[in-house]
């Protein structure tokens, strides 16, 4: 595999504003024109459409199953066969998750059925999963990014952490895409409610699921080194080194003080002097201290970012300015001393900058913020 150049910004770092997918993606090799009530491999009614990807439509369905009516998300993906092979690998690695787990007691989508469409666009390959609520993101959002209540923040991290210690231990992927729009609630916010906030169920009523699995990869067998989005990439891929399982547990420490505060943790910008890329170089540097020697004599990167005495080539030592992750929690924003210390005695090991070394979920699930 090719050393993974991250100037060249992947699909995963363009904006998605959009309400809706591109009309004009619909022909052959395209989506597949689902309509409301149509059935699905003689079983699965359409109902309303629950989002859209780059790769599909997804839609609820109803369906029969031992005579009860059950729902389920339907996802009809596009019928070239770059998105047909690519869909198969995510069917494969939804059954090693929905296998391993019986009791569904990881926190993980999982799949229902999988079966291909004949349609006039071409043949679609479809995935049926449980249905989740709204996203992370969205009750983000509800807390007007402000971040979300202590108690519930807790609760959802650490059942993140339960999904990615099963992931990585029991099924052997990487999810690789970990961020809020890919964690699903067992609630749906309607942001036009009045009472806005008395959607959200106290915090031992929360139940999340990991989802969007189309980006995971096997720990034995990766299909791509471009993972992560821009602000959830860990500095072993930026720096086109080894990456590994720990690479979700970085991109979940950044979720988990998104969390609290509603702002990204990272959020590297381009200016005319720089590269995204650089000013994430000196946001890590800025919050974590300085990239080891080692990782950056490995990086294929070296010459294009670093100095021979290991600064960064575009932004000077002498632009930057440290701010410790407990004090921006204490100082910005106004978390006590005590949870500030106890937030960053979680989140600094996540951020380990050495992969080696880094916290396993595992060992972040020991941690006594979870008591
Ligand atoms: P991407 O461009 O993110 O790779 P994709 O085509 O692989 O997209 P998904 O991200 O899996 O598709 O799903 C698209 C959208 O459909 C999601 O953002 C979400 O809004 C909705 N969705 C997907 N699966 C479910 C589900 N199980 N329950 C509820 N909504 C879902
Ligand atoms: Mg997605």
């Amino acid at each position: 595999m090719e050393p993974y150049d991250d100037e060249n910004d992947s699909l995963s770092d363009m904006d998605e504003e959009d309400d809706v997918e591109d009309i004009n993606d619909y022909h052959y090799g395209g989506y597949h024109k689902v309509e409301i009530g149509e059935v699905f491999n003689k079983k699965y009614i359409v109902k309303t459409k629950l989002g859209w990807g780059h790769f599909s439509t997804v839609w609820l369905v109803e369906f029969q199953n031992n005579g009860k009516v059950e729902q389920g998300a339907l996802k009809v993906v596009r019928s070239a066969q770059k998105y047909t092979e690519t869909a198969r690998d995510e069917i494969e690695i939804l059954k090693t998750i929905s296998n391993n787990d019986p009791l569904k007691k990881c926190y993980c989508l999982h799949l229902i059925d999988s079966f291909q469409h004949r349609g006039l666009n071409g043949i679609h390959m479809c995935i049926v999963t449980e249905v989740g609520g709204s996203n992370l993101l969205s009750l983000i959002k509800l807390y007007h990014y402000h971040g979300i209540p202590l108690e519930i923040t807790k609760e959802i991290s650490r059942q993140v952490l339960v999904a990615l210690n099963y992931l990585h231990n029991k099924c052997s992927l990487i999810h690789t895409d970990l961020k809020p729009e890919n964690v699903l609630l067992n609630f749906v916010i309607d942001h036009n409610h009045i009472k806005r906030r008395n959607q959200v169920p106290p915090a031992n009523n929360i139940k999340v699921m990991l989802a969007d699995f189309g980006n995971a990869n096997w720990i034995e067998k990766r299909f791509t080194n471009d993972i992560q989005t821009r602000q959830y990439r860990c500095p072993e891929v930026m720096l086109g080194l080894h990456w590994g399982c720990p690479a979700d547990v970085w991109s979940h420490a950044c979720m988990i003080f998104e969390l609290l505060t509603g702002d990204f943790l990272f959020a590297p910008k381009q200016t005319t002097h720089y590269s995204k890329v650089e000013d994430h170089f000196a946001q890590f540097i800025e919050l974590l201290g300085p990239i080891p020697r080692n990782m950056i004599d490995n990086s294929p990167y070296k010459r294009k970012y670093f100095t021979n005495d290991y600064g960064l080539k575009k932004i000077p030592n002498n632009q930057l300015s440290y701010w410790p992750l407990d004090m921006v929690l204490r100082d910005k924003y106004k978390f006590s001393e005590h949870d500030s210390k106890q937030i960053s005695s979680l989140l600094l090991p996540m951020l380990d900058y050495n992969e080696l070394t880094r916290a396993s979920a595992a060992q972040c699930l020991t941690h006594s913020w979870f008591n």
